[in-house]
């Protein structure tokens, strides 16, 4: 029988055959595009349309038929409603691939690229209990319990966690000491919705080389009745170094407020990538999976080619970390970050490193690498150019600057694929080969890729 064109509340059976890019599956039916969120590739699904467009439409996933061969028991039994871990249920192989894919297609899609290899992408040996950094809000349940959770997307109730197989599990234990103080000091948590109560967060940090942790609470107010017995409370646990309260009296998402007061121990943790060291506050940006991260600058500095002789331009560097991986084996090393108080901290850290080759400027780099080629003209050439950009990429006014200085080699380490692509295809238009390019998998179980990527002037 002919299957007809899909319209909503229709319910179908279809056989998920590829996986998008945010990891939802995508089926087909009579010739139609469906998206199913959960359903994995190889799954043969019920679903039912919850909405159509023009070519394609959504659909809800009602029952798993037959299990796709690449399904796996999630360890997190939370993993569909948190949402954070959007592919936890696919094999960990199976989603490496599907990773390394998500870059080809952007490099032939959105890039131009025809004949491209892609490096079988670095994965990890344990992919759980790889995150140095937690966020937890701190909420009642549906039973008026106080908990440590995450909100669930619409409903605004607190679902609480007990273990995040991402994070670490000291975690687990801070969370409940925290929470028996409050029960006892009747200390409320805060509410969004009425903007009142107390606690809204509880950040976590941890060296996972120096095994340091910082806990650090976040309120909606200046100070927290029983801080002492706070304190108190956490300060036997095994590493504890630092203990803050982060004031955010705003009605807003963003999680920490601008002031942040030590109660205990010292300002920052401290934490090694190789051998360089970093201090690290609160509210600094610090990349979350230390493991990878180090295979990630391993990798841009082999593709960085250093002698000691060269010049390097670090652009979208924040607390310097790449500069200073770099610094040890250039010449000189430029950073450009936009955060002022990560050029702060990027200043700092060369400082305890004793690196004194390498120099900071706060601003866009879109603004200050060109005003700073204006101003030195030649002089302002570098043998190198790194970028690190956040998800949107680089202006093309930068790349143009980057091209117009003609560097021998430029590495780009990118967060997103597709503006990766983009920003890959103008500069192989504008005089660069791309040479390499290799994702690592910084986000296990999520559907973000990283990728460094070298490119040469052409011709050399
Ligand atoms: N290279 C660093 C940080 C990369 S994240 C590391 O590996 O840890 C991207 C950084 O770019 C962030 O620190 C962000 O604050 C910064 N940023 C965002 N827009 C910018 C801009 N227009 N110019 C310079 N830096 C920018």
């Amino acid at each position: 029988m002919e299957k007809s064109i899909p319209k909503k509340d229709d319910i179908l059976e279809l056989t998920i055959e590829d996986m998008g890019v945010d990891g939802e599956g995508i089926g087909k039916y009579a010739g139609v595009t469906l998206f199913v969120k959960d359903a994995l590739i190889g799954d043969v699904v019920r679903v039912k349309v919850m909405k159509m467009k023009k070519s394609y439409g959504y659909a809800r996933l009602m029952e798993i038929l037959s299990p796709s061969a690449f399904r796996v028991e999630p360890k997190c039994s939370q993993h569909k409603a948190c949402g954070g871990c959007q592919i936890q249920a696919l094999d960990y192989q199976k989603q490496l691939i599907f990773k390394e894919n998500k870059v080809k297609n952007n490099l032939i899609r959105i890039g131009g690229f025809k004949e491209i290899e892609v490096e079988p992408i670095l994965g990890m040996e344990n992919p759980y209990f790889y995150r140095n950094k937690a966020q937890f809000p701190i909420g009642r349940d549906k039973e008026g319990k106080l908990r440590a959770g995450f909100f669930a997307a619409r409903t605004h109730s607190l679902i609480p966690i007990e273990r995040c197989y991402l994070g670490i599990d000291v975690n687990g234990e801070i969370l409940k000491r925290i929470l028996a103080v409050m029960e006892q000091f009747h200390i409320e948590p805060y509410d969004e919705k009425s903007h009142t109560g107390l606690v809204r967060h509880v950040l976590i940090r941890y060296g996972f080389t120096t095994k340091e942790i910082m806990v650090c609470l976040v309120i909606n107010g200046k100070k927290i009745p029983a801080e002492q017995e706070i304190v108190n409370s956490l300060t036997d646990i095994e590493g504890m170094t630092s203990i803050s309260v982060n004031s955010n009296e705003e009605k807003t998402n963003v999680i920490l407020g601008k002031r942040t007061r030590t109660i205990w121990g010292q300002d920052y943790i401290t934490d090694y990538i190789g051998d360089v060291k970093y201090q690290i506050s609160p509210q600094s940006f610090y990349q979350v999976n230390p493991v990878q991260t180090k295979v990630l600058y391993e990798k841009a500095m082999e593709y960085a080619g250093l002698t000691g002789e060269e010049t390097v331009w670090d652009l979208y560097c924040g607390i310097g970390t790449i500069s200073l991986f770099l610094a040890k084996k250039a010449k000189k090393v430029y950073g450009v970050e936009i955060v002022p108080q990560a050029i702060e901290d990027a200043k700092r850290n060369a400082k305890i490193n004793g690196i004194t080759n390498a120099e900071f400027f706060v601003g866009k780099a879109e603004e200050v690498y060109p005003q700073y080629v204006k101003a030195h003209k030649e002089a302002a050439g570098a043998e190198v150019i790194v970028v690190d950009p956040p998800r949107k990429g680089c202006e093309e006014s930068l790349l143009a600057t980057m091209v117009s200085m003609k560097p021998e080699r430029i590495v780009y380490v990118s967060c997103d694929s597709a503006t990766l692509a983009r920003d890959l295809k103008y500069l192989c238009e504008n005089g660069y080969d791309l040479n390499r390019v290799q994702p690592v998998d910084q986000f296990c179980h999520t559907t973000h890729v990283e990728t460094v990527c070298l490119l040469s002037a052409a011709g050399k």
